[in-house]
């Protein structure tokens, strides 16, 4: 997709009764002792949480006293994606069983929530702020712009509706969530609009150049040897991917052993497999059991990535995508082989 924002109501965007609609829901958790539970997609990226808690700082700001922020599996933030407000965020099992609000941020299904998808029936309003083309159209309440950046632009253009106005902190959950997701305003969906809304999140004096290094420009050593085993032993597929080429990398637990790494170093590892010229497509599994992998999907245009994920049970968008797969290594690949040559 080039950076264009065609108009909305034509493409999916959503419209001013879209907009009036999430701004009448969050308006139920301002009543006095509202209590507003946000949740954020299993796994989180920059964007998942920076557009949480970006928005829970202007719920702050607007009056509400109760309010919870949390994600599906163990509270655990990969030290990259430390932010402020993160004292917001309790134990998934401390959430509030039925919130007169909920917001739900970059989760592009049900499953993406977890055991937390039980919220959708029990809250009294529940409000879905998401950008995947592939979201399946859950929530009572849905603002989902496909034609955004990140959810952050939704979740900051929700905010300006309110009149909610940016401080520094809040600003820089926002941006974490715009830089992440734009891969430092490199990806296609880079418009204007996105640099207008880094302007404003700058302007409120936010340290651009740090927030850089700790994301993008800084790993241990052993990330760094562990990263060059990885793409040792890639293949490319010249004749794949109906001809326009696909890369593969596998990353194993052995892998991070052998190194001392977290899983979440393996993250940034996708950018070394799909900045390959010879090839439209990057694969990368990552391990995460004997038999289970976290494969992200990459295209340069000719694939529909997301359409791949979604079929094997993930989400994503058509340049960057992303499924659980079962089995081994060579199965999911093979799977993930066909596929693309079925598209042509
Ligand atoms: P990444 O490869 O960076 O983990 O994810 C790329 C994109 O695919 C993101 O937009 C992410 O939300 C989506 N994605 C990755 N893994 C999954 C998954 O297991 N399920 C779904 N629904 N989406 C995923
Ligand atoms: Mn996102």
């Amino acid at each position: 997709m080039k950076a264009t924002t065609p108009a909305a109501g034509t493409t999916g965007r959503p419209t001013e009764q879209d907009w009036a609609a999430a701004v009448d829901a969050v308006r139920t958790g301002l009543r006095p002792g509202a209590r507003v539970l946000l949740v954020c997609h299993v796994n989180p990226d920059g964007d998942a949480l920076g557009s949480m808690l970006g928005f829970a700082q202007g719920l702050r700001r607007l009056g509400v006293t109760s309010l919870q922020c949390t994600f599906p599996g163990p509270l655990t933030v990969p030290e990259p994606l430390h932010m402020p407000a993160m004292d917001l965020l309790i134990p998934e099992a401390e959430a509030d069983p039925a919130p007169d609000l909920l917001v739900t941020f970059d989760a592009a299904s049900e499953s993406r929530l977890g055991a937390l998808v039980d919220r959708l029936e029990t809250a009294t309003v529940s409000l879905v702020l998401d950008h995947h083309a592939s979201n399946t159209g859950f929530g009572k309440v849905s603002l989902v712009d496909p034609c955004a950046a990140a959810t952050s632009v939704v979740a900051a253009e929700l905010l300006r509706r309110l009149d909610v106005p940016l401080d520094r902190d809040m600003a820089e959950c926002l941006y974490i969530a715009l830089v992440t997701d734009t891969g430092s305003f490199k990806f296609d969906l880079t418009t204007p609009e996105v640099h207008e809304l880094a302007a404003r999140l700058v302007a409120t004096g936010i340290d651009v150049g740090a927030i850089s290094r700790r994301i993008f420009d800084s790993r241990p050593f052993g990330a760094v040897r562990l990263f060059g085993e990885v793409m040792g032993r890639a293949q490319l597929e010249p004749a794949s991917a109906g001809g326009r080429g696909l890369v593969y990398a596998v990353a194993t637990l052995d892998d991070l052993r052998k190194h001392d790494q977290p899983p979440y170093v393996l993250e940034a590892l996708i950018d070394s497999v799909r900045c390959v010229a010879e090839a439209d497509v990057a694969l990368l599994l990552k391990q995460v059991a004997p038999t289970e992998w976290a494969v992200s999907m990459r295209s340069k245009g000719g694939a529909d990535v997301s359409r791949i994920a979604v079929a094997m049970g993930g989400g994503g968008h058509r340049l960057a995508a992303g499924f659980t797969g079962h089995g081994t290594a060579e199965e999911i690949i093979d799977a993930v082989r066909e596929r693309l040559a079925a598209q042509g």
